[in-house]
């Protein structure tokens, strides 16, 4: 396992194992990319190999020769997965190891979740001490865009002038969530959705079937985590309740759209889940209506009712259709109310179907 366990990122993967192998490892990463396509896994494992005593050669990849070799020309950058060391960075029990996510405000179990300037704290604590076993300390930082305000100052301070042996890995969605002064003292690793087939392979390894496999690769854009975080019977029925509404609102119009209003108004993590089945929804009638191949649509397993919905509709409705999914979207992060945000969304989108 170890690095092997990493799919659909070889570029990230060889940067990393690289800088083991030649022993030139950067005191800070940015791994940057989508949430759900292994940026944390490769953070763990990258610690695993720091730390680990046993190190093995990596299987699946071997690099070009040249660095140093271990037997049969293998060079050991991979953890062995199975030794007391990698056992503690996998349960987070490592004494040189601490991985640090947003909390809740102190004393609080629900709230903003962000990472708070006493867990920066913390780290630059620890980052200051010896190496307690192995020979590196190695921190990750999951979600490093939710700092608060004032931690990225208090973090740059370690950034500035890094402790000895010690390697800070900060996990973002886009290089922008942190001010350049922090991102530029950071080496940058880029992570990748998955390739369709990888992405399937991987989730029909977990457990699924190979159509809600396929169904879920799409709907999830190549990011398996986010496949995998949803229970596959919850997006099918989420999909369904999504065309009743507009089946509905074509039918009763203002009614319908008042009706839905008050029924889902309330729930602000459900109305995001909503606007992105419509979005991917109308994109996939968009994809229709050019004539493009079925294997390109998300909702394949309805691509007739796509193509006569498509056939119906005008370009521009089809692209109002989309923009008005869009604005909903961003609606809601600027905190206007869902309800009014999802009354908006669906007379433009009847207004776009008639
Ligand atoms: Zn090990």
């Amino acid at each position: 396992m170890a690095f092997d366990a990493v799919r659909g990122q070889p570029a990230a993967v060889d940067v990393l194992t690289r800088a083991l192998a030649s022993g030139r490892v950067a005191h800070a990463y940015a791994f940057v990319g989508p949430p759900g396509v292994g940026r944390k896994l490769t953070a763990v494992e990258f610690a695993k190999a720091l730390l680990c005593p046993h190190p093995m050669p990596l299987t699946s990849s071997p690099l070009p020769g040249g660095e140093k070799q271990g037997e049969g020309g293998m060079v050991r950058v991979n953890a062995c997965g199975s030794c007391p060391a990698c056992r503690r960075v996998e349960a987070g029990t490592h004494p040189d190891y601490m991985l640090i996510a947003p909390t809740p405000p102190e004393g609080r179990t629900s709230g903003t979740l962000l990472i708070r300037i006493e867990a920066i704290r913390q780290l630059e604590q620890r980052a200051a001490l010896r190496p307690a076993e192995g020979a590196w300390k190695v921190f990750i930082v999951d979600d490093a865009g939710r700092m608060t305000p004032e931690a990225p100052q208090a973090f740059l301070k370690t950034l500035e002038e890094p402790p000895a042996h010690t390697v800070i890995i900060l996990i973002l969605a886009h290089a922008r969530e942190l001010p350049a002064t922090v991102l530029s003292r950071c080496q940058v690793v880029r992570f990748m959705p998955l390739r369709e087939e990888e992405a399937v392979a991987l989730l029909q390894a977990r457990g699924m079937d190979e159509d809600t496999a396929r169904l879920l690769a799409r709907a999830s854009q190549g990011r398996p985590g986010v496949a995998l975080a949803q229970d596959p019977a919850a997006w099918l029925e989420r999909r369904e309740l999504a065309l009743a509404i507009l089946a509905e609102v074509g039918a009763d119009g203002a009614a319908a759209i008042f009706k839905w209003g008050e029924t889902l108004g309330r729930d602000r993590a459900r109305m995001e889940q909503l606007i992105e089945t419509w979005w991917l929804w109308h994109r996939d009638l968009l994809c229709a209506k050019a004539g493009g191949d079925p294997r390109l649509l998300l909702h394949g397993d309805r691509a007739a009712e796509l193509t006569r919905q498509a056939a119906a509709r005008s370009w521009e409705g089809l692209v109002e259709g989309l923009a008005a999914c869009r604005d909903a979207w961003q609606a809601l992060q600027r905190n206007v109310t869902p309800r009014l945000t999802l009354e908006v969304m669906l007379s433009r989108l009847a207004l776009g179907a008639a």
